[in-house]
Formats: structure tokens, sequence, C-alpha cells
């Protein structure tokens, strides 16, 4: 059995279902997509846990409710007494869709508040998901916390996976972000980023780059999605380029990362070479941006 726990935030989403004023509400949330692939991936053998902090209103409750009926863990889930949980919603002007969020008080930022709880949550797992998002949200207390949790669970043999996932607006400055994900990838087995956002934010000149930056701080497998574009791994050193299938029609392109890493994540624990790895994860991207929304059923 593998344990994984998924540390983040979950956020209500709210997304329009046509009529003008209605919407649906849904809980999404990038490790939590994650997790929520990971889990339809996997056998029901395996565990996975996922790690945030929510409040104790309605909404709270409601989200558990979700992430116990999508047969994830909740027992490491603090709860805070006077926060509730993020929110965004989904706006369609003219065709195209624009994000507003309300997470920046949110319970999930308190998640590494209790160090000892968060050490205690991550005791039992063997492989950890994490991403930039998930340290941009901590204060930066609570970044040290995670990351030194994280590095405790590596020290005893646990995978720690990172998915960079850069997002500038919820850093203070470009330089905290990339130096918090720099720190965070020498804490790392696994990263997974996406070149075009590396290319911004650290100026790689091509895939490789971003490779070779990433294994330079210690990471030994290193998957760098590019869009449509082929997927470059490299693995202890060794690079190989893997072609993704054309998406005629692009529906939605939310939680492509989020589900190609699950499908990476997933191969790999189930012991696929390299190659059937990547094709089985940007397969299930692939499926994912045909449709609306970030969890896409697969079954
Ligand atoms: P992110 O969503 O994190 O920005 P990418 O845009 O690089 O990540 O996409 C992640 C993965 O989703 C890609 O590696 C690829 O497998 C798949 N993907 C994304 N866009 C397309 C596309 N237009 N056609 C086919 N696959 C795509």
């Amino acid at each position: 059995m593998t344990r994984i726990a998924a540390i983040g935030e979950c956020m209500i989403e709210m997304a329009p279902t046509g009529p003008a004023g209605l919407y649906r509400m849904g809980f999404a949330g990038d490790t939590l997509n994650t997790a929520w692939y990971l889990r339809q991936l996997l056998p029901a053998a395996d565990r996975i846990d996922y790690v945030t902090a929510v409040g104790r209103d309605a909404a709270s409750d409601q989200m558990l409710d979700f992430l116990r009926g999508a047969d994830l863990g909740v027992d490491h889930i603090a709860r805070s007494s006077d926060r509730t949980v993020g929110l965004y919603m989904i706006q369609l002007q003219d065709g195209e869709r624009s994000f507003s969020y309300w997470r920046g008080q949110s319970a999930a930022r308190t998640l590494a508040d209790d160090p000892a709880a968060l050490t205690e949550a991550l005791s039992g797992a063997d492989l950890a998901v994490f991403s930039g998002i998930t340290l941009a949200i901590l204060p930066p207390a609570g970044r040290e916390a995670l990351l030194e949790a994280l590095a405790e669970l590596r020290g005893r043999g646990g995978t720690i996976v990172f998915d960079p996932n850069l997002r500038p607006r919820l850093w203070a400055s470009p330089s905290e972000m990339t130096g918090a994900i720099t720190r965070a990838a020498a804490v790392s087995d696994i990263a997974l980023p996406s070149h075009e956002d590396e290319a911004a934010w650290f100026g790689d000149a091509d895939p490789e780059a971003t490779a070779a930056r990433y294994a330079g701080s210690g990471v030994g497998c290193v998957i760098v999605k590019n869009g449509p574009g082929p997927v470059l791994a490299r693995v202890a050193g060794v690079q190989t380029w893997h072609e993704t299938q054309a998406v005629e029609t692009v529906v939605d392109t939310t939680a492509a990362g989020d589900s190609f890493n699950a499908g990476y994540l997933a191969a790999q624990l189930q012991g696929r070479s390299i190659d059937e790895a990547v094709a089985a994860a940007a397969g299930l991207a692939g499926r994912v941006i045909r449709s609306h929304g970030a969890l896409v059923p697969i079954a």
C-alpha cells in the first residue's frame, strides 16, 4: 500500500451554468485536483490524504463532505475557528473565461501553523505532493515549517513531489517566488514544471534549461510539461523527449498540469517506464482539456 499526502488549498469553485447569474458550486485547487485524479487512477488499497486547513462553518463542512465523498483522507485537516475556505468564481465574457479569487484570508493559509501537527500529518506518508501555490499561500514561518517537514519525510525515505505552479500574483515579489521555488526544489525528488511559466520567471531558454536548473537543485526526476509541445524527462541525468497527442478541440485547459501530474505519478507508482508514464500523463491531460472544469470523471 502506498500512502500519499497532498498538501495545499482546496477552494470552492463557482462556475457559470448558462443562465445569467446562475452558478454551480464545486471544489477545486491544484494539489486537490492532483489528489482527486490520483484517487481515480490508483487502487482503493492506496491511501490518499488531503492535508489542509478549513473553517468550522457550513461551507467548510461541505468541503470535508466532498473530500470524503471523493475517498480522500481528511484526518489531517486542521480546523480554524476564525477563518473559512477560499473561493473563486469563473466569469464568462464573450466566450473568454476569467477568474476572481477570494482566498487572501482562507483557512488553508494556516495549514502549517502547527509544525508538530504537520509533521504528524506527513509521518505516515510514502509520497508527498505539494506545489508553488501551497508555498505561496503560507506565511514565511509556515513555508519554513512545511519545507522542514518535507525534508524530514525525505530523510526517512519518503518521495517528495513538487509542481512549481508559478503564480506571481500570490507572491510579494518575483524574487520571493523564485527564491522559495528554488528552496522547494532542494527538498524534492520529482519536479513537474511547465516550461512556459519557468521561461517567463526564470528565463529558461528551452525545456532542457528548465530540466537542468531543477536537476542542479538536486531533483533526480524532472518532467517538463510544455502545453501541446513534447514533454522532456530528465531522470538521473538522462534526457528523453516524449511527443504529446494533439488535441484538436481544447475546451478548457483548467487542471491540465494537475491531471498530468496524477497520470505520471500513478503510472510511476505502478512500476511503468518513463515513456509509459509520460504517455499516460499526457493522455489523461488530453482528456481533461476536452471538457469543462477541473475535475473531469475518467471512469
Ligand atoms: P499547466 O496546465 O500546468 O500550465 P501545460 O499547459 O504545460 O501545464 O499542460 C500540461 C499538459 O497538458 C501538457 O504536458 C500536455 O500533456 C497537456 N496539454 C496542455 N495543452 C495541450 C494541448 N493544447 N494539446 C494537447 N495536450 C495539451
